[in-house]
C-alpha cells in the first residue's frame, strides 16, 4: 500500500551533524522524496503536532527538546515528506525503536540516540506512527504548493492553496504562524 510519512531531523540530529546521514539512508529506500523544509520549530507547532503526548509527565521537556530550547535555541529542524509502498514500516525500521536504548544498534536511533537524565529520548529523527498520522503531519508541516506531487486534495483560492481536508482540529488550517529561521 502507497503511505506517506513525515521524517523530521530533530534538533538534536543536526546539531550532531546527522542531517547528511539520515537523508542518505532515506536515499538507500525506494521511497519519493516529496517535501523538505527547514524550520525552527514554534510551540504551537511542536504541541500540536505531538498532540497525542500532552498528557504525559515528559510533554514538557519533550517541547522544550524540539524546539530546540534544551541546545541553547540551536533547533532549526529539516523535515521530509516520502511517499511510497509500505512507507512507514520502511521508514521505521530506518529510524529504530522510540527508545535509542532498545533500538537496534544499526537503526539511526540505536547509533546515535541518547536518554537524557531528565527522560527525554533524543531520538535523532521522527517518522510518522501510520499513514493517518502521516497524512496529517505532512498537511500540518507543509503547504500544499510545498509538496512536489498530488499527495492529498487541495483548494486554492485568491493565490493561497490549503489543505482541502485539514484532518480535522488537530491540523493547522490558517496560515503557518510567524517563525524566526
Ligand atoms: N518520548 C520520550 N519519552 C517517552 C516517549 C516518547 O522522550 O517515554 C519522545 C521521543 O522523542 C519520541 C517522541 O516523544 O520520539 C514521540 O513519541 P512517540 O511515542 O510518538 O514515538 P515515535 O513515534 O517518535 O517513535
Ligand atoms: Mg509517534
Amino acid at each position: 500500500m502507497t503511505e506517506s510519512i513525515l521524517l523530521i531531523v530533530k534538533p538534536d540530529g543536526m546539531i550532531k551533524g546527522l542531517a547528511g546521514h539520515v537523508l542518505r539512508r532515506f536515499e538507500e529506500t525506494d521511497l519519493k522524496l516529496v517535501g523538505a523544509r527547514l524550520a525552527k520549530v514554534t510551540d504551537q507547532l511542536a504541541a500540536t503536532h505531538y498532540h497525542h503526548l500532552r498528557d504525559k509527565p515528559f510533554f514538557e521537556e519533550l517541547i522544550h527538546f524540539i524546539t530546540g530550547r534544551l541546545y541553547a535555541g540551536q533547533g532549526s529542524v529539516l523535515a521530509f515528506a516520502y511517499t511510497g509502498e509500505d512507507a512507514v514500516r520502511k521508514a521505521r525500521a530506518i529510524a529504530g525503536a522510540t527508545n535509542p536504548e532498545e533500538a537496534d544498534y544499526r537503526s539511526i536511533r540505536g547509533s546515535f540516540g541518547r536518554v537524557t537524565t531528565k527522560g527525554v529520548f533524543e531520538n535523532v529523527v521522527h517518522v510518522s506512527s501510520d499513514a493517518i498520522e502521516g497524512e496529517r503531519e505532512i498537511k500540518l508541516w507543509f503547504h500544499p504548493e510545498e509538496i512536489t506531487v498530488d499527495l492529498f486534495p487541495a483548494i486554492s483560492a485568491g493565490g493561497q492553496s490549503a489543505w482541502a481536508d485539514p484532518g480535522g482540529p488537530k491540523t493547522r488550517t490558517g496560515p503557518w504562524p510567524q517563525e524566526k529561521v
